[in-house]
Protein backbone atom coordinates (compact mmCIF):
# COMPACT_ATOMS: atom_id res chain seq x y z
CA UNK A 1 0.00 0.00 0.00
CA UNK A 2 1.39 3.01 -0.85
CA UNK A 3 1.36 5.95 0.91
CA UNK A 4 -0.28 7.97 -1.57
CA UNK A 5 -2.69 5.43 -2.48
CA UNK A 6 -3.88 5.92 1.44
CA UNK A 7 -4.57 9.74 1.37
CA UNK A 8 -8.04 10.49 1.94
CA UNK A 9 -10.17 13.67 2.07
CA UNK A 10 -8.12 17.04 4.16
CA UNK A 11 -9.25 17.49 7.74
CA UNK A 12 -10.40 21.20 8.06
CA UNK A 13 -8.97 21.09 11.59
CA UNK A 14 -5.31 20.02 11.11
CA UNK A 15 -5.26 20.06 7.71
CA UNK A 16 -4.34 16.32 7.45
CA UNK A 17 -5.33 13.64 4.58
CA UNK A 18 -6.59 11.33 7.59
CA UNK A 19 -10.22 11.74 7.20
CA UNK A 20 -12.01 8.65 7.00
CA UNK A 21 -15.65 8.15 6.57
CA UNK A 22 -17.05 6.43 10.19
CA UNK A 23 -20.22 3.73 10.14
CA UNK A 24 -22.71 6.67 9.74
CA UNK A 25 -23.42 7.95 6.68
CA UNK A 26 -22.19 11.14 6.04
CA UNK A 27 -20.02 11.55 8.96
CA UNK A 28 -16.16 11.27 8.64
CA UNK A 29 -13.53 11.16 11.35
CA UNK A 30 -10.10 12.27 11.18
CA UNK A 31 -7.87 9.42 12.33
CA UNK A 32 -5.23 12.50 12.54
CA UNK A 33 -6.84 14.73 14.97
CA UNK A 34 -9.49 12.30 15.86
CA UNK A 35 -12.33 14.83 15.35
CA UNK A 36 -15.24 14.53 14.26
CA UNK A 37 -17.29 15.93 11.14
CA UNK A 38 -20.28 15.90 9.11
CA UNK A 39 -21.08 16.81 5.99
CA UNK A 40 -23.31 19.24 5.16
CA UNK A 41 -25.72 19.73 2.56
CA UNK A 42 -25.74 23.12 3.23
CA UNK A 43 -22.84 25.42 3.21
CA UNK A 44 -21.80 26.72 6.92
CA UNK A 45 -20.24 29.15 5.15
CA UNK A 46 -22.29 31.22 2.61
CA UNK A 47 -25.54 29.20 3.29
CA UNK A 48 -25.59 27.73 -0.48
CA UNK A 49 -27.34 24.48 -0.96
CA UNK A 50 -24.28 22.26 -2.02
CA UNK A 51 -24.40 19.97 -4.86
CA UNK A 52 -21.54 18.33 -4.05
CA UNK A 53 -19.89 17.45 -7.04
CA UNK A 54 -19.05 13.75 -7.36
CA UNK A 55 -15.87 13.19 -8.38
CA UNK A 56 -14.42 9.70 -9.69
CA UNK A 57 -12.75 9.72 -6.40
CA UNK A 58 -15.43 11.19 -3.82
CA UNK A 59 -12.80 13.44 -2.30
CA UNK A 60 -13.80 16.75 -2.88
CA UNK A 61 -16.49 18.03 -0.20
CA UNK A 62 -15.93 21.40 -0.91
CA UNK A 63 -18.65 24.21 -1.62
CA UNK A 64 -19.36 25.12 -5.46
CA UNK A 65 -20.45 28.67 -4.52
CA UNK A 66 -17.72 29.93 -2.41
CA UNK A 67 -15.26 26.88 -2.41
CA UNK A 68 -15.21 26.33 1.69
CA UNK A 69 -15.35 23.05 3.02
CA UNK A 70 -18.74 21.21 3.64
CA UNK A 71 -17.68 19.41 6.89
CA UNK A 72 -18.47 20.42 10.22
CA UNK A 73 -17.51 19.45 12.88
CA UNK A 74 -19.34 17.85 15.25
ZN1 LIG B 1 -7.68 16.22 11.72
ZN1 LIG C 1 -20.34 28.18 0.30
Amino acid sequence: MTAEANLGPVCPSCNEPWLRPSTLPGRYRCVFCLHRFELRSVCPDCGEHGTIVRMSESKVMTCNHCGGSLLAEC
